[in-house]
């Protein structure tokens, strides 16, 4: 969940609630582009004439199409929770919109490089014939993960950012948290989901891979398409 406020100047409402004046609503939201998840965490705070926070006085997380409270969690012990949700549902058909905006805002902002030019390091690896991480493009957050068999794995996945290579591929460097070694290193053509084994430590591997090919398979596709934006944005001139 990012403060709506690490992507520029938020637009937070102050509410005035009957028990509860002048309360700043900050939100946060999920910074995946590709998860539905649809929540929104909202921090109740107190401002006083200043419009400084005196007192933060509880978080919410919230449904963002239904209003319904998945969670909520008390920061100040004398607030009345309860007064709080009961009219924040009451007028959710007014915080709709503006939240569900501000949620598409948050995805749009990560679903776009936002540097002026490409390190060159990247460039480097492009000219290289290499395939670049997706997070040193757009940043070290939401990186995939996935359950099998108990265990959480993580993936590293690398795309081809030639913007004149229509290769559709993806090399994905799968492996356990705070691990060694990886659990399992592939290249996979995303147009026919053919797959090359690079190296593997875990006797699953063949499982593993067909697991994510199941599961994340259109993540990864809308993935590649965003990395092959920013090759098409910062790379054709020079390839030319
Ligand atoms: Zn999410
Ligand atoms: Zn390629």
């Amino acid at each position: 969940m990012i403060p709506l406020h690490h992507i520029g100047k938020p637009n937070y409402l102050v509410i005035q609630f009957n028990l509860y004046k002048n309360i700043l609503m900050l939100e946060n939201y999920c910074s995946d582009p590709d998860c539905h998840c649809d929540e929104v965490l909202l921090n109740f705070a107190q401002l006083d004439e200043k419009h400084k926070i005196t007192n933060n006085l509880l978080n919410l997380r919230v449904d963002l199409k239904s209003g319904r409270i998945i969670e909520k969690t008390i920061l100040e012990p004398a607030v009345d929770a309860d007064s709080i949700i009961f009219e924040f549902n009451q007028h959710f058909s007014q915080f709709k919109s503006h939240l569900n905006e501000n949620n598409q805002k948050v995805k749009n902002y990560f679903s776009a490089y936002h540097g002026q030019q490409l390190p060159q390091e990247i460039v480097d690896l492009v000219n290289g014939g290499n395939c670049v991480d997706y997070q040193k493009i757009f940043g070290n957050i939401n990186q995939i993960s996935f359950n099998y068999l108990n265990e959480t794995y993580l993936i590293e996945d690398q795309y081809c950012m030639n913007p004149t290579c229509l290769c559709d591929e993806v090399v994905m460097v799968v492996y356990k948290p705070n691990a060694v070694l990886s659990e399992v290193l592939f290249r996979l053509d995303l147009s026919d989901d053919s797959y090359e084994i690079l190296k593997y430590n875990n006797k699953d591997h063949i499982a593993i891979i067909h697991h994510i090919i199941e599961n994340k398979k259109s993540i990864l596709e809308s993935r590649y398409h965003r990395v092959k934006a920013v090759g098409n944005q910062f790379l054709l001139v020079e390839k030319k």
